[in-house]
């Protein structure tokens, strides 16, 4: 790529005074610089070119060396001569100089540690409610997140279309002012712009020169297999979008599973209660209880199965997001005493009575060893008494 002549994109004679390189210089800056021109590639290119021509016609050992052997004499590969960075960069003092009174000094305001430094956006938390099956298993669902976005209207500049954000002419842009205080002196919030750098005179009517506005979004989130309580998906860059350019925050869904009607769960292990007929619990039998993918499996109840006994069903529980093994689903039996009963059933029950009764301790040894406890409780306590 062929580079132009220099006095060509300044558009002066051969022999022009620093007056005329000046005078050129600042009719092209003023047209082309970046801040008046957003966006514009084309208006990127120009301001650098007439900027790098402005650089080396200005200094007079440069401009020896450029009449003399051509873009060659001042290739910064060819060392001695390092640019500035882009326009987006730090400027040479001389460009300090000749924006001082244009831009109110760009350098201050695009150059680092100045308030317009770009800032990433805010982390979110968005609270998912879940089914226990839904936490489990996994789904994808549509949320909608209020969240700052870069506002359409202005690109985020928070001036007026057609208008643009002024560096504070207060501060340079800088953000921050120095006080001499005695001795010291301080650095404060610039109270012009309070700390922007900015001065939007003409504000955006749709974010009120804030840049951001508040919007809703709608999020497919993939809710991955196994996550509890508390467990959060990270949703890189869904955040609040970031101010002056900078990365947008993470959105963080945190879940909470809802109660279930059926199972708890506690880690990988899913518990149920299930109620047995308090016949069942004698004479044993065979009960379908339900699994949380919506399927039964048979659960055999041994005779003489006591209130409250737990029976554990092999991996038919969670495999968390974290393990790689299933849990376990855990059945609580709980015997029912029997309601409503017909005549004919409390005669068979009274029948049972008076056998268990006549068979003593044999069939109820629980009852039978409680009894005698208290017995010796009361005696005691009588004796106490005396
Ligand atoms: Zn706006
Ligand atoms: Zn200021």
């Amino acid at each position: 790529m062929s580079k132009r002549d220099y006095y060509e994109i300044l558009g002066v004679q051969k022999n022009a005074s620093e007056a005329d390189l000046k005078k050129s210089f600042r009719r092209l800056a003023m047209k082309y610089h970046p801040d008046r021109n957003p966006d514009n590639a084309e208006a990127e290119a120009k301001f650098k070119e007439a900027k790098e021509a402005y650089e080396i016609l200005n200094d007079p050992q440069k401009r020896a060396a450029y009449d003399q052997f051509g873009h060659a004499g001042v290739d910064p590969s060819t060392g001695g001569f390092s640019r500035g960075g882009g326009a987006q960069g730090g400027f040479g003092d001389i460009f300090e100089d000749i924006f001082g009174d244009i831009f109110g000094g760009a350098r201050g305001g695009r150059g680092s540690g100045g308030a317009n430094r770009a800032y990433r956006g805010s982390d979110l938390q968005y609270n998912l409610e879940l089914t226990l099956e839904e936490a489990v298993f996994g789904t994808t669902t549509d949320i909608r997140v209020p969240s700052m976005q870069t506002c359409d209207t202005c690109n985020g500049s928070g001036a007026k279309p057609g208008t643009h954000p002024q560096t504070c002419p207060t501060c340079h842009g800088n953000g921050q002012v120095r006080i001499q205080q005695g001795f010291f002196a301080i650095q404060q919030t610039c109270p012009h712009c309070h700390g922007t750098g900015k001065i939007i005179s003409d504000p955006c009517p749709d974010c009120h020169g804030q840049g951001r506005k508040e919007k809703q979004k709608t999020l497919s989130v993939r809710i991955p297999a196994g996550v509890d309580n508390g467990d959060r998906v990270r949703l890189a860059g869904e955040g609040e979008a970031g101010v002056n350019g900078g990365p947008a925050g993470d959105l963080y869904v945190q879940v909470f599973v809802k109660a279930h009607a059926l199972f708890q769960r506690d880690g990988d292990n899913l518990y149920c209660e299930v109620p047995i007929r308090f016949t069942t619990a004698a004479l044993g039998g065979e009960l379908e209880v339900p699994t949380l993918d919506g399927n039964k499996i048979s659960l055999k109840i041994p005779a003489e199965t006591q209130t409250g006994k737990q029976f554990r069903l092999r991996s038919k529980g969670v495999k968390s997001v974290r393990s790689a093994t299933v849990g376990d689903l855990i059945c609580k039996v709980e015997v029912e005493t029997p309601v409503n009963l017909t005549k004919r059933q409390r005669e068979l029950l009274e029948e049972l009575d008076v056998s268990m009764h006549a068979g003593g301790k044999k069939h109820s040894p629980q009852e039978h060893g409680w009894l005698d406890k208290a017995k010796d409780f009361v005696k005691d306590l009588f004796e106490g008494e005396k």
